[in-house]
């Protein structure tokens, strides 16, 4: 007897399941540990929660759940259009950025075709790729970073899509905006490069994105903005999609018409614009990860410089240094999945998370 699992087009067969940082409830379950005792760093969300006012903004959308939401998020759309000066056509809203990378995949890639993007990048621009039953071009990192020229070079004729985390996630490199408008200048017209951001509200000044006024002269240009990360709401699903109107149509019609909640798009409205939580958590950020950077020097342990929320380490027996650390109730991400087996990574958290991170780590490495 045959099932419909046999029938199933080989590229879902082939797809490798996305791993989530183990949940704080989970490991409670597992090891028997009360939940206030362990600390999670290993999703890269914001240590010190969510804007009091999009909390506030939430507990007023729920009187009206009963109602489906703005399948166009007029109110999100508008304030999104003044934030960033873009036109309300350009804008694509998901359940996540990751439904906006799946919309890109979906809107664009087919059986066929090709999608280029890096070693060591985030897992899902693979994810999404093979469910579209395209072919995923993988190019070899440089120092852990995108190596743009090869990139280009592995462009073809085929290639429909390239995708650029910037900064990455799990490595933390970011690129030069010389580099990246040079290799946009370079990258054939009919190519969509979708450029991820999730990460650029932990930049400092200098060293901010620039690429939505690189829109108006690229027309396959997409970037990606979440609200998971710096805005504190990785729960409620959040992000969006800058692109030229074109682009931005063709994304909207393979949409779920309400992929984006009521009570998500009054909380996207209310972060957005409570710019000083933002600066706080920034802030704290840049704070913490001198202090774990640190941390991780005196432990004798190397790490890849990172312009994100979480910085990557190596360390000997990587397996066996997670799973201690969450014997002593600390979650840590490993990222063998990224062909990185000798590294953990670690989200930058509180003062006191961090500090008990690099004690509880400590202790590991001295036992032997
Ligand atoms: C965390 C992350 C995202 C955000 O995903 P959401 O679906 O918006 O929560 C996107 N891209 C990268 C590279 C990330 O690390």
């Amino acid at each position: 007897m045959s099932s419909p699992c046999d029938l199933a087009p080989s590229n879902i067969h082939a797809i490798a399941p996305y791993q989530p940082g183990k949940p704080i409830t989970e490991l409670a379950r597992e090891m028997g540990l009360a939940p206030e005792s362990i600390i999670k760093l290993a999703s890269n969300e914001n240590p010190l929660g969510v804007s009091p006012k999009a909390y506030e903004a939430m507990q007023d959308a729920l009187q009206d759940i009963a109602r489906y939401p703005d399948g166009n998020s007029f109110a999100l759309r508008d304030c999104v259009c003044r934030k960033f000066a873009v036109n309300p056509g350009q804008l694509v809203f998901g359940n996540g950025s990751n439904d906006i990378l799946e919309l890109a995949a979906r809107a664009f890639l087919a059986p066929g075709t090709e999608a280029v993007y890096s070693q060591h990048a985030f897992a899902v621009y693979a994810l999404v790729t093979q469910a579209t039953g395209a072919q995923g071009v993988v190019v070899p990192a440089r120092d852990f970073g995108h190596d743009l020229p090869a990139m280009l070079a592995a462009i073809t004729d085929k290639t429909r899509v390239v995708f650029i985390a910037n900064p990455n996630n799990p490595t933390g490199t970011l690129l030069g905006k010389a580099e990246l408008r040079d290799f946009l200048s370079k990258v054939p017209s009919s190519v969509l490069v979708v450029l991820d951001e999730a990460y650029d509200e932990y930049l400092s000044a200098e060293y901010k994105s620039e690429a939505i006024g690189w829109l108006a002269e690229f027309d396959n240009l997409l970037i990606s903005r979440t609200l998971s990360k710096a805005y504190g709401l990785a729960g409620l699903r959040v992000g969006f999609g800058l692109a030229s109107t074109a682009i931005a149509d063709l994304m909207n019609r393979v949409r779920q018409p309400f992929n984006v909640n009521s009570v998500a798009q009054a909380a996207a409205v209310a972060a957005l614009e409570d710019e000083a939580f933002v600066e706080r958590s920034r802030a704290l950020n840049q704070a913490g990860m001198v202090q774990i950077t640190r941390g991780l020097e005196q432990l004798g342990l190397s790490y890849i410089p990172s312009y994100g929320n979480f910085v990557s380490f190596k360390v000997s027996e990587a397996g066996a240094v997670y799973q201690k650390l969450l014997q002593n109730g600390v979650i840590v991400r490993p990222v063998a999945a990224y062909e990185m087996p000798d590294y953990l990574r670690v989200s930058i958290g509180l003062f006191e998370e961090n500090a008990r991170f690099l004690q509880v780590l400590g202790e590991i490495l001295n036992k032997g």
